[in-house]
């Protein structure tokens, strides 16, 4: 677990990043592998959004953090954590499959709770990534809204670009990211007011997302430190 070097950094470095943003974006604190300590030095700051990436890592900094926290998860999700995902997340930013969006619209009526979710699009060169691929999801829609039921609401896309330090690269996956957004918003989410969430950008590359119409970046690193 990294440690902040002093009581201040994470202010100030919170504080750097806030300034460092295109008006209208919004940030999210990636605390992932982080103790909650320094969760509790940015909450003080003023942060509320925080992300993470594991389900009991979630459970046990929500318990001991104040509850008007918007937890955002970023991982991976097997369907059988969503139960605990679902008990403590505002968001879950990575729905890349029917299933696992149809187990959320499951475990969030059983526990009477409203959750907003995003759909993963996949469009970097890495195999590994997870997400569906901008054809896929135009095709995917239309059942996607279905699987949601009463308690889930699409906000929008989540995305990666390449990890790369080609920029012309990262930039394409950004802009293919931020048009498959364009294309869902102005098709089957035409008539959703709450469809309005581009989520791209990490600390090495959101200066290129804010270019290519990101609304929410996530950053860790640049906050809180190397993990
Ligand atoms: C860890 C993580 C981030 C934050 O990465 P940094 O490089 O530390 O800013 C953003 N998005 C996802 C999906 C992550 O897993």
């Amino acid at each position: 677990m990294a440690q902040p070097s002093d009581n201040n950094s994470i202010a100030l470095a919170l504080q750097s990043v806030k300034a460092s943003l295109v008006p209208g974006v919004t940030l999210l604190a990636v605390s992932k592998f982080h103790p909650v300590e320094a969760l509790r030095q940015a909450y003080d700051a003023g942060q509320r959004l925080f992300g993470e990436s594991r389900a009991n890592e979630l459970a046990e900094k929500a318990a001991a953090l104040p509850a008007d926290i918007r937890w955002h998860f970023i991982g991976h999700l097997q369907t059988n954590k969503v139960r605990r995902v679902v008990a403590h997340a505002h968001m879950i930013q990575s729905i890349d499959s029917l299933r696992l969006l149809e187990a959320v619209a499951t475990e969030a009526r059983r526990a009477a709770r409203r959750i907003e979710v995003l759909l993963q699009v996949h469009v970097a060169r890495e195999e590994t990534k997870f997400g569906f691929s901008p054809d896929e999801l135009a095709e995917a829609a239309p059942a996607l809204l279905q699987a949601c039921g009463e308690n889930v609401t699409i906000a929008g896309v989540m995305g990666m670009a390449s990890n790369t330090s080609d920029v012309t690269r990262v930039e394409a996956d950004f802009r293919a990211i931020r048009a498959c957004f364009d294309v869902l918003r102005g098709g089957a989410f035409a008539g959703s007011d709450a469809f309005r969430t581009v989520s791209m950008g990490m600390s090495h590359d959101r200066d290129i997302a804010m270019r290519c119409g990101t609304t929410m970046v996530r950053v860790g690193t640049d906050i809180f430190g190397e993990r």
